[in-house]
Parts: C-alpha cells; sequence; structure tokens
C-alpha cells in the first residue's frame, strides 16, 4: 500500500472522484489527460489538480498532460481497488431503498452486502440482490463488514450506531440528520441532503456564478 501519510486529507477525498473519471478515459482509450480537461470534468480548479497529483508522483508534462494509465495504477493501490469494502445499510425507507438498488460497485470497490431494518415486512426480503435481515439479528449478522450506512430516522441513529461501533464498524455514513457520537478511531461523515440543498439555494441566490470567469 502507497504511504497515504502524505497526502493531505483534502487531496484523498478528491481521490475517488479522480479515480472515476480517469477509468472512464482509461475504457475510452485515452492515454493522457490535461489539468484543464481534469478541471472541467471534476469541476476542481486546475491549479488544484495539479498540486494534488504532484503528491501522486505524476508530473504533467506542458503540452502533453497526465499519463492515464499510470495515474490509474497509482489510485488503484492508494484507494486499494482490488479489495473491496463490505458495507452494511441501517434502514429500508425510501432513502435506503434507493441505494440499494443504486449499484455502488460500478465504479469503485465498495459493496452493500447486507441490509437491516425493523419492519416485519421488508425483513426477509431483498431489493437489489441486497438481502434485509432484522435488526434484532445485526450483532450476530455482521461479518467482517468495516463501513455502514445510517438511513433510519433520526431518533434511531445513536442507539443503532453504538450497536454497529460494538459490532466493528470503523466508518459511518450518517444520512440521519443527528449528529452522533462515536468512540476515538471510528469515522463518521455526515449528509444532510436537506442542508445540502438549502446550502445549495443560498450560495445561488448570494454568490451568483459569474459566467465570464469562465
Ligand atoms: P418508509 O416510507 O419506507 O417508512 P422513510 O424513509 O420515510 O421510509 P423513516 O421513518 O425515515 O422512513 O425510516 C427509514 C427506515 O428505517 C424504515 O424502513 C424503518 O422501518 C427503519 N427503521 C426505523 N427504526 C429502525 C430501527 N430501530 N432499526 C432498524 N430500522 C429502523
Amino acid at each position: 500500500m502507497t504511504d497515504q501519510n502524505k497526502i493531505p486529507q483534502a487531496t484523498a477525498k478528491r481521490l475517488p472522484l479522480y479515480y472515476r473519471f480517469l477509468n472512464n478515459l482509461h475504457i475510452q482509450g485515452k492515454l493522457r489527460v490535461s489539468s484543464k480537461e481534469l478541471s472541467d470534468a471534476v469541476k476542481v480548479d486546475s491549479a488544484t489538480i495539479r498540486r494534488d497529483f504532484s503528491y501522486f508522483g505524476a508530473l504533467g508534462k506542458k503540452g502533453y498532460g497526465y499519463n492515464v494509465e499510470y495515474l490509474l495504477g497509482f489510485f488503484r493501490k492508494t484507494l486499494d481497488q482490488d479489495e473491496t469494502t463490505r458495507v452494511a445499510l441501517i434502514g429500508v425507507g425510501n432513502l435506503g431503498t434507493a441505494f440499494l438498488h443504486y449499484n455502488f460497485t460500478k465504479n469503485n470497490n465498495t459493496k452493500i452486502e447486507m441490509a437491516f431494518d425493523k419492519d416485519p415486512n421488508k425483513i426477509g426480503g431483498e431489493i437489489g440482490g441486497v438481502p434485509i435481515y432484522d435488526i434484532d439479528e445485526l450483532e450476530r449478522k455482521m461479518d467482517r463488514i468495516s463501513a455502514a450506512i445510517l438511513t433510519v430516522p433520526v431518533s434511531e441513529a445513536q442507539g443503532i450506531t453504538d450497536r454497529l461501533v460494538t459490532s466493528g464498524v470503523k466508518g459511518v455514513l450518517n444520512f440521519t440528520p443527528a449528529r452522533i457520537t462515536v468512540p476515538e478511531g471510528v469515522r463518521v461523515h455526515h449528509i444532510d441532503l436537506a442542508v445540502e440543498l438549502q446550502s445549495l439555494v443560498y450560495f445561488m441566490k448570494h454568490y451568483p456564478l459569474d459566467i465570464d470567469d469562465e
């Protein structure tokens, strides 16, 4: 595994984005890409891209750009694309159901292996090929699951998180508005869709993009 400690966190967060785009280029048979092309595609300014890529040991040549194959090789190693991370989803409501239908493995290395709910009408079923188990069986069923997606009602979020952590989960993607508390060493990424949408509208209103700058 490449020494990831050298890559700043902000850069590391953009890695999957770069990886997905470069993978598409590779599939199309493209051998190289300029920072301008990348910048337009992933919506990150080219100065940031150049800085990010210097951490990857990729130095773009003027008039040539970056070698797609080299970068993909680096990303695969860094993101551990060969090893799939097993993920569980808790709460098969509207949002949870959509995620189960969404094929996460298309572009990367994560797979939702199992889902949990408390609704007897959902338990025992399967959505998108993912089995839905009784939440009461969480501790028994969770096997080598290191990450979890949380799509339960807000009131359930903390209690279920505690159980996930006890079961060995090291990362939680929290889609509930709850601010959950976890022990040190467990990572929580919080995605509140309502807040994101509000924030988008706020920025659209107050910071309109000046198309002349493009
Ligand atoms: P739906 O219309 O299917 O109820 P929703 O997203 O509007 O979807 P929510 O009330 O947010 O419903 O609940 C999301 C899902 O979480 C539901 O499927 C619900 O059965 C499930 N759920 C609620 N409490 C728990 C719990 N303690 N453990 C596991 N799953 C739970």
